[in-house]
């Protein structure tokens, strides 16, 4: 049979441990036996960043602006047992930071839901996509801890030497203080990479705020959501029959309870964090979820959400066939393959990284799956295997 052509390359991110095993078996045994792949090859394991002073990092960010669409690996963040371990020559910063950083992105996160693991809340029938922004507030703070009374004041000196000042408190006793900040311009591409993702996926957005309390900062998230939303998306919105729906935070959060799901929850800085860590425990595993980096140049990478399963490489190396869940891998690469095919209009790559999708989705829901899944699978497994069969399983059914 003929492979499946590419017209354009995509960037490919290699990675670390037990993901970077994985990735070369999707390759070999989900990928290249049916699609001519086309990628711009970039080794972002922890020793070649070390090597290249994380140049390479800055190179593949550079190839994804570029080439439009990237794929991602799970990478190691060092910290000082890394140093010790991979013998580095420098504690190198977390290559997603460089990376968001360098294409300032909105990173979306959405759950893959399959029929017989069931979420622990039961109204959500449709996945929630939650979009944190990953800029500022408290992530980027300057905190005081106040030895005594005194008073606290808010200034700001403005590029023309205007002073703008305000009292915080007149501290009676000793305390704690904090500055935060956001900028327009970051605020203004969240909200774009919001409302274009909501239309490529044909979902309604929510955004929720604390704008009766906070209304200067708050307040000022939601006109811009709301002045970009007139402007730019109002008339696709409707074209396409979804809607924005501006509430209260807390608001928010209990209907997301109650809700159906289904909808791309746009959450600033500190909710995201903390809601995606709700939605993510809440659908049973780190393997079933998706992550995309959407970027206001209309670049895109896709990646596994989790990080890169360093136990069980630990077992891996010791010869033992490890049961690491690779769908969220596998959905990485169909995610770009699928982007590629959308932009390239090369329908043949589109309905294949489909057909990939939905072989996974099959094995897991016919009853063979990894140890993750297994504990709750209702009906229960009918084969408990390790990564190499499941994607075996995966192979001969597609
Ligand atoms: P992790 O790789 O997400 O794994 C934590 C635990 O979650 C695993 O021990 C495993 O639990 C379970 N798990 C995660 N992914 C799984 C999968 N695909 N299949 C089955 N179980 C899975 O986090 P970590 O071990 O704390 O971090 C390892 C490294 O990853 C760190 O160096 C960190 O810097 C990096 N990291 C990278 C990214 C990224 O590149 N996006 C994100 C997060 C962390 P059990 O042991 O109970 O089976
Ligand atoms: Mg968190």
């Amino acid at each position: 049979m003929a492979k499946i052509q590419m017209k354009n390359a995509v960037a490919e991110l290699d990675g670390d441990e037990m993901t970077r095993v994985l990735w070369a078996v999707i390759k070999d045994k989900l990928l290249t036996p049916y699609v001519d792949l086309k990628t711009e090859y970039f080794d972002l394991g922890l020793k070649k960043r070390d090597e290249t002073d994380d140049q390479i990092t800055r190179d593949s960010a550079e190839a994804i602006r570029r080439l439009g669409v990237g794929v991602k690996c799970a990478t190691i963040t060092s910290n000082a047992a890394r140093m010790e371990e991979y013998k580095l020559t420098h504690l190198t910063p977390s290559p997603n930071g460089i990376i968001r950083s360098a294409l300032d992105g909105t990173v979306f996160r959405k759950p893959i839901f399959v029929s017989n693991i069931h979420g622990t809340v039961s109204c959500w029938k449709k996945p929630i996509i939650l979009g944190r922004h990953a800029y500022g507030d408290v992530y980027k703070n300057c905190e005081i801890r106040t030895p005594g009374p005194g008073k606290a004041e808010l200034v700001f000196t403005g590029a023309d030497g205007k002073e703008i000042r305000k009292t915080i408190m007149d501290m009676k006793g000793p305390g704690v203080i904090q500055g935060i900040h956001n900028l327009d311009s970051s605020i203004t591409n969240f909200a774009r990479c919001c409302f274009s993702y909501a239309l490529s996926e044909k979902v309604p957005v929510w955004f929720g705020a604390k704008d009766t309390i906070s209304k200067t900062y708050d307040g000022q998230f939601k006109a811009i959501f709301q002045n970009i939303f007139d402007k730019e998306y109002k008339a696709k919105f409707d074209e396409a029959g979804i809607s924005y729906f501006y509430t209260l935070i807390d608001d928010a959060v209990a209907r997301i309870m109650k809700s159906e799901g289904g909808m791309l929850w746009a959450c600033k800085n500190y909710d995201g964090d903390v809601m995606s860590d709700m939605v993510a425990s809440a659908c049973g595993s780190l393997a079933m979820m998706t992550s995309v980096l959407v970027c206001p140049g209309g670049q895109f990478e896709y990646e596994a959400s989790h990080g890169t399963v360093q136990k069980h490489y630990y077992r891996y190396l010791k010869g033992e066939k490890t049961s690491t869940n690779p769908v969220a891998l596998i959905f990485a690469w169909t995610g770009a393959l699928a982007k590629r095919a959308e932009l390239d209009g090369t329908p043949e790559l589109g309905d294949f990284a489909h057909r990939l999708e939905k072989a996974t989705l099959d094995t897991i829901e016919s009853g063979t799956m990894t140890g993750d899944l297994a504990g709750i699978a209702e009906p229960k497994a009918k084969a408990v295997v390790d990564s190499w069969q499941f994607i075996d399983a995966i192979a001969s059914r597609l």
